[in-house]
């Protein structure tokens, strides 16, 4: 098990440990958290990190959280997630031709990993991306975060960059190609469905099903 973070190595397993009061009685994941969803997706969902009681209890990303149940409610509505909850590993929920993986695979304190924290865990969405690159049509960023991320694994497996790199923003669209993509796959921002963004309204239920109807529209062609 990846121990590269001793900030977030500590955090995850302190949380695991005390847990919150309403899920004393169950076993905390308290590991990094891996991307699930389709082997072969056309649709990569990429978030942020853990949540401490979300995906570092559940063991799997926005599932178990308040933001879970803002995005799922969403990929729900567009054809993207069987059930409109996920609320724990083994509830039913499957992704339909999606897969979603956090930039940072350990829980943060105050859901904020640091840049050298990002920079290193890298290597592990790079490993994944790779593995899911060739049959990619579109990326969705979920925050900035998650798109700064995102460049340089885009550059690692073999694609064109564009300079300068264009600037996170909801609905934001740009065109990546590779060898392995000529058609390109294409990258779309979208504000985190974060606590902070929905309940202050500035990410609503319409604005993220605009991001996932246009996802799906992209992935299907
Ligand atoms: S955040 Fe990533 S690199 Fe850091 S300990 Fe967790 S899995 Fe390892």
């Amino acid at each position: 098990m990846c121990r590269a973070c001793p900030r977030l190595v500590a955090w995850r397993e302190e949380v695991a440990l005390t847990r919150r009061r309403a899920f004393r009685d169950e076993p905390y994941w308290g590991r990094p958290i891996p991307g699930w969803g389709a082997a072969k997706p056309r649709l990569l969902i990429v978030g942020l990190a853990p949540a401490a009681h979300g995906g570092n209890r559940t063991g799997r990303i926005f599932t178990g959280d308040r933001s879970g149940d803002f995005l799922f409610a969403s990929l729900y509505r567009t054809g993207f997630a069987v059930q409109p909850t996920s609320v724990r590993a083994g509830d039913g929920q499957r992704l339909i031709d999606a897969r979603m993986v956090a930039a940072v695979r350990c829980a943060p304190p105050d859901n904020k990993p640091e840049p050298a924290e990002r920079d290193t865990c890298a290597a592990w969405l790079t490993a994944e991306f790779r593995l899911v690159a060739a049959d990619l049509k579109v990326i969705v960023c979920l925050g900035g975060f998650a798109w700064q991320a995102l460049w340089p694994v885009l550059s690692r497996c073999g694609f064109a960059v564009p300079r300068p790199r264009p600037a996170f923003g909801h609905g934001t669209e740009t065109r990546v190609t590779s060898a392995q993509t000529p058609d390109g796959v294409l990258l779309i921002g979208c504000y985190h469905p974060s606590q902070q963004n929905t309940f202050t309204g500035r990410v609503t239920p319409a604005m993220l099903d605009a991001i996932f109807t246009r996802a799906h529209a992209a992935a299907s062609l």
